[in-house]
């Protein structure tokens, strides 16, 4: 089953992932790793500024008594964003608002405090915790991140040294008064518990980091915490409820004309209620989590929104999301409670069929009308030999045309085995224990 892709969504999807290096993408804490290109700068409103140094955005607002600069941009952006940041102003860095903890916006800060700039740094309560995680979690998160060592030896920071810390939590608001400018720091939850959004109404501004960005929100990330859709729909309600005039978005371009951004966070919301909805609605009914998926539908109005491709995210993996934060991790499927290993399985379905071989030809043959099922085949086939070469170029080969079938970001990478993989599962040794 492949997924359509309007046309008028393609030029959402071309802006939003910004000035992306791979080689960056794969060292995205390392201070020496740029993304190589010139930061894009755009002025959104007087002494307003979208700033892009690489993956990611970063506003910057300019007041009689100093900056105001919301995200930091990855490790490796701190050197381009500082040199854009002076290009445009010589106040001294006030403040600085994280706007969630994560890799891609919290951490080029450190150019700046090298520079001798001395900011207070703001942040939700909860984003302390959240850098907590990164340094317990440090070797998952650099597995699922694919994460290669930067020059300091660490493909993820482990330790509390490897951060620039908030010197300021607030818990719901903070109204910050710079330069005789009132700018107010609001909280709400959207692909993390920490997030905050900063809203400058003397310009109409509102700098929204990940909460909007221009495409499907990464509310189901299938290998991450739990992400917080009604929360999301809640935040973008306020924000439309403003009627600014620019978004500056953490990915993507910037929004702007006030009837323009009511409609594209008005309909972000619905799209996020009407999946969390659906979710709810089966779970209540004893619906079981594959049907419930199984059974959602995108209406149109959101689906084809040019400002909300499922390029990254897909629908799919926002209802199972919101499932398993209502629900347990079983999927309701008794033999899965306590399962035979997959090894297992699959090697009595391929005794069954007739051998791995019948398995690869039935994959070949289902791939041309239903690659979907055909993968299915094709992993059965892999689990139950996995030294059978054919049944390795068969598996690699059917996930890989499934994931050119996709639109999502997030479904390519983890469809699209790699070598590395294979290898892995190949030598680990077959599981027989219950
Ligand atoms: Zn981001």
């Amino acid at each position: 089953m492949t997924t359509t892709f309007p046309e008028n969504q393609r030029a959402a999807a071309r802006a939003a992932f910004g000035l992306f290096s791979p080689t960056q993408g794969r060292r995205i804490f390392d201070k020496q790793t740029g993304s190589g290109f010139e930061p894009k700068v755009i002025e959104v409103a007087p002494r307003t500024w979208f700033i892009q140094p690489g993956m990611v955005n970063v506003a910057l607002f300019e007041t009689d008594e100093g900056l105001l600069l919301v995200d930091a941009g990855c490790a490796g952006d701190g050197p381009s964003l500082l040199r854009a940041v002076r290009g445009l102003s010589d106040k001294p860095l006030h403040t600085v608002v994280y706007t969630h903890g994560h890799s891609d916006h919290a951490f080029g800060l450190w150019a700046f405090l090298e520079a001798g700039e001395a900011p207070q740094i703001v942040a939700h309560r909860d984003l302390p915790a959240h850098f907590g995680r990164y340094m317990k979690t440090s070797g998952l998160n650099a597995r699922i991140n694919g994460q290669l060592p930067g020059e300091d030896g660490k493909a993820w920071p482990d330790a509390p040294e490897d951060f620039v810390w908030p010197t300021v939590l607030f818990d719901d608001t903070l109204t910050l008064t710079i330069g005789g400018e009132t700018f107010v720091v609001r909280h709400g939850k959207g692909e993390t518990d920490d997030a905050a959004w900063v809203w400058a109404p003397e310009r109409g501004v509102i700098a929204a980091g990940d909460l909007v960005t221009g495409y499907l929100p990464n509310a189901g990330n299938p290998k991450k915490v739990q992400r917080y859709a009604e929360e999301w729909a809640t935040a973008a309600e306020e924000m439309a409820e403003l009627r600014p005039e620019v978004v500056i978005t953490g990915h993507g371009d910037p929004a702007v004309g006030v009837d323009a951004i009511v409609d594209e966070l008005t309909t972000l919301a619905g799209y996020l209620r009407h999946v969390v909805d659906h979710a709810i609605q089966g779970l209540n009914e004893g619906v079981l989590p594959d049907h419930i998926v199984a059974t959602l539908e995108v209406p149109e109005r959101f689906r084809d929104h040019p400002r909300l491709p499922a390029i990254y995210d897909k629908a799919e993996f926002i209802c199972r999301n919101v499932i398993r934060r209502y629900s347990g991790w079983w999927d309701g499927y008794p033999s899965h409670l306590l399962p035979s290993s997959q090894e297992q399985q699959a090697a009595e379905i391929a005794a069954l069929a007739g051998g791995t071989g019948r398995l690869v030809e039935r994959a070949r043959e289902l791939a041309a009308t239903d690659v979907r099922l055909a993968s299915h085949l094709a992993e059965w086939a892999f689990l139950a030999d996995r030294s059978d070469s054919a049944a390795q170029d068969c598996y690699r080969e059917v996930l890989e045309s499934r994931a050119q079938a996709e639109p999502s970001l997030m479904a390519q990478v983890n469809l699209r085995i790699s070598g590395a993989w294979v290898r892995s599962v190949s030598d680990s040794p077959a599981s027989t224990s219950q």
